[in-house]
């Protein structure tokens, strides 16, 4: 089969992760008899560079006709001082609402070999850890009505608008459930229902959903007792659904439970197969340029690219497996590094990735 991928490297490490994900694409191309092409196109601070804005046309026409994205990551600190609108970090919100890129899923799974790494004692993540959160994507307050307004006697206010309709929530939820039927049957709905007009709506949509799948178990938790809760008992979770900005902030929380940014993929997804795959971390403008980058969240998220817009489950396993067994071999880039372990450079990581496919 030959598959057409639009390939956006963006800045920072973004061109080092992307190229040691393609490296490692190319050994399954190989071993499995599938064409991957790229067409590589610009967006974030190096389209501002080279083109005057941060998600040129081109891209987005490019990225629509392609079969999936695979994106880097934006920004950095030559653009940092841009106005909003200008920055290079718009590029994402642009390229989510250009491609109906609706949900996004951010698994937050705990490597046995990393468990050094979690910040959480022993017992409270004992066996790993395993949790989807399926966060929105195009909606609510990062996308709803803003502005200023001047106020009789507390000077200027500014406002950002939180939104959803029921339509919004049942694609999302629906996505969440289908994920808990073939993981551990229990979803968890994260909203501030106590308070929040646009909450109440969100949970009385998902419960509508819920009657959908009688064999998942679905439980409401306002958001301030889920950020709670995933740092006293993650082990409960299966799969966390929520809003744009609750999800923003507890996939973040949920990454930190696991150890390195440097190893969570992510996937966002339109209606039907389409989907912009990319690593949860940003372009790290410290480490750019110094071969420190940890490249496997950027290549675990192709194999969520060949498992959720290719059907290719074995291809992916089989991604997921080469890192597995390299973090088992002891190889580890410096953000992941213990002592006894073996220090390699970015390119070295992809390499001993590529040659276990
Ligand atoms: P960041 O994720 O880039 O970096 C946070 C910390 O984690 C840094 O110390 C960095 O060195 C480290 N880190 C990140 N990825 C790593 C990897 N693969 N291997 C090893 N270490 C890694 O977040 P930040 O510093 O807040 O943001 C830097 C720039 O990235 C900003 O311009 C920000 O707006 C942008 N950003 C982009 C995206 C995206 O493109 N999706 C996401 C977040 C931030």
């Amino acid at each position: 089969m030959e598959y057409k991928i639009a390939v956006i490297p963006g800045d920072g490490i973004g061109p080092e992760v992307i190229g040691e994900a393609i490296k490692v694409l190319d050994a399954v191309g190989s071993k499995f008899g599938h064409k991957f092409e790229y067409d590589y196109l610009l967006a974030g601070g190096c389209a501002i560079d080279e083109k005057g804005t941060c998600l040129p046309q081109e891209t987005i026409d490019k990225a629509k006709a392609a079969d999936a994205v695979m994106l880097g990551a934006v920004g950095g600190p030559k653009w940092d001082n841009m106005p909003g609108g200008e920055r290079p970090e718009r590029a994402l919100l642009g390229l989510r609402k250009e491609l109906g890129l609706f949900a996004n899923l951010r698994p937050a799974i705990m490597f046995d070999e990393l468990k050094g790494a979690c910040p959480l004692r022993e017992e409270k993540v004992q066996g790993g850890l395993d949790i989807m959160i399926v966060r929105e994507l195009t909606g609510g307050i990062y996308f709803g009505e803003r502005g200023f307004k001047e106020t009789e006697d507390m000077g200027l206010a500014a406002y950002d608008v939180e939104m959803y309709s029921e339509k919004e929530v049942e694609r999302v939820a629906e996505i969440a459930f289908d994920m808990a039927m073939k993981r551990n049957k229990k979803v968890t709905s994260v909203d501030k229902a106590n308070v929040l007009e646009s909450s109440r709506l969100w949970r009385k949509t998902v419960a509508k959903v819920a009657e959908k799948y009688p064999e998942v178990t679905l439980e409401n938790l306002y958001v301030d007792n889920a950020a709670m809760q995933l740092v006293h008992n993650p082990k409960q979770f299966d799969v966390i659904v929520t809003s744009n900005i609750f999800g923003d902030i507890l996939s973040d929380e949920a990454s930190m439970i696991t150890g390195s940014i440097g190893m969570l993929p992510s996937a966002s997804l339109a209606e039907g197969a389409f989907g912009m795959y990319e690593p949860i971390h940003g372009s790290a403008p410290d480490i750019a340029g110094t071969g420190k980058a940890n490249p496997m969240a950027t290549i675990l998220s192709v194999a969520m690219m060949l498992k959720y817009t290719f059907g290719l489950s074995e291809e992916s396993d089989t991604i997921e497996g080469a890192v597995k067994a390299v973090l088992e071999a002891g190889y580890r880039t410096p953000d992941i590094l213990t002592e006894g372990k073996t220090l390699v450079t970015t390119t070295e990581v992809g390499t001993l990735i590529a040659e276990r496919i």
